[in-house]
């Protein structure tokens, strides 16, 4: 496979303590430290394999699983192969997802010599509701992690919150919103919980999750209270204090390059998308990624779909520089449509979906599809 250049570079971190009942991404729990080790002699050799094809990284992230599960020798092995095989000075957002449980005084040092962003999952402040999503710790281990990394100079902290689980109030939602502002982050992103399959949660024949209109409810109410606490919707489900957002997905969203590591990595350079292999025997092992083969109508096509999650939505002529002028204006004329259903905003120079239109971006995308 011959590559060309990437922007922005993801390390996926497949380990975890233990597994959340909702979770359906890879990752594996309890993994012993030979195993650990083999995982980052892989990247560190994929690393250096690749390096030439991102000789200017504009962000890093690193995501899992956990990767603060890892101890803090290896995790400080692993920050120090990516700064051996990369060019840091480009890099001008680095980012690492946390566990608040996993994280320690010696973990928090490593990563702020390195990082200058942490997005740290606490799902609920609510011990009940932790518990429907099998979560370990209580809400007290987010706020001791908060305080460490603050001490270690790291202010730009993100958190993420889970809505719409069995059992959950409106009010609850509003209180855990609240709470998320008042802990001093500057980034919240609220996903609706969704049962994966696969999940512990999916084979739960009890589970009763709140209906649709309840779910939208709650959305609306996220954009109303963060709102006016000054965090802005800049994505469908990612707020923010001004200029917090995450920049590394924001132009992923935008149909930017990037090179994923590790297993269930994917990767897009501008043309084609492919995925590490989920299971990091097989990665380990050599196997190919497995490549995501479509038109390049229907990739563009895809590329424009993401940016409408973006409430900024198109720059018209950034995405006329990606897919040209006929399929821009074409693009263009389905979208009528939607603008005569008020659910988008067409002007001269941009396109974006109204908040009614976000709401319905899964229907909308998959009409521009
Ligand atoms: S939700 Fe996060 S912490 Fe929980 S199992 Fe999945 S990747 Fe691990």
């Amino acid at each position: 496979m011959s590559f060309k250049t990437f922007n922005r570079i993801y390390i996926h971190v497949p380990f975890c303590s233990s597994k959340c009942a909702y979770c359906a991404f890879y990752s594996v729990a309890g993994a012993a430290q030979p195993r650990i080790e083999n995982y980052l002699e892989k990247l560190r050799r994929d690393f250096k394999k690749y390096a030439p094809s991102c000789p200017a990284p504009q962000s890093i992230f690193i995501g899992g699983g956990t990767p603060n599960s890892l101890n803090a020798s290896s995790l400080e092995n692993l920050f120090s192969i990516i700064a051996d095989s990369f060019n840091l000075e480009s890099v001008s957002e680095f980012s690492i997802e946390c566990n608040p449980e996993s994280l320690d005084e010696k973990k928090a040092a490593v990563i702020s010599k390195y990082a200058d962003r942490v997005s740290m999952g606490v799902q609920s402040f609510s011990p009940a509701l932790r518990k429907v999503l099998g979560r370990n710790g209580n809400p007290e281990t987010f706020y001791n992690a908060l305080n460490l990394l603050n001490s270690k100079g790291i202010e730009n902290i993100g958190t993420d919150l889970i809505y719409a689980i069995p059992g959950q109030t409106l009010e609850e939602w509003s209180s855990e919103l609240s709470q998320a502002v008042d802990s001093g982050v500057k980034h919240i992103s609220a996903y609706s919980l969704t049962i994966e399959e696969g999940s512990s949660l999916a084979s739960d024949k009890n589970i009763k999750v709140p209906d649709d209109e309840l779910s939208a409810t709650m959305w609306e109410t996220a954009g109303q209270i963060l709102g006016k606490k000054n965090f802005l919707r800049y994505e469908i489900s990612n707020y923010s204090r001004p200029s917090f957002e995450c920049r590394h997905n924001t132009d992923i969203w935008l149909g930017d390059t990037y090179i994923g590591f590790g297993p269930a990595a994917s990767s897009f350079d501008g043309s084609d998308r492919w995925t590490n292999p989920p299971d990091i025997s097989q990665w380990l092992a050599g196997k190919d990624p497995e490549m995501d083969i479509i038109t390049p109508e229907k990739r563009l096509r895809e590329i424009f779909v993401m940016g409408l999650r973006l409430t900024d939505g198109w720059d018209i002529e950034r995405f006329r520089g990606k897919a040209g002028n006929a399929l821009t204006e074409k693009i263009i004329g389905e979208c009528q449509f939607f603008s005569s259903e008020n659910l988008m905003e067409i002007t001269e120079k941009n396109l974006r979906l109204n908040d009614k239109g976000l709401l319905l971006w899964n229907t909308v995308s998959s009409e521009l599809l």
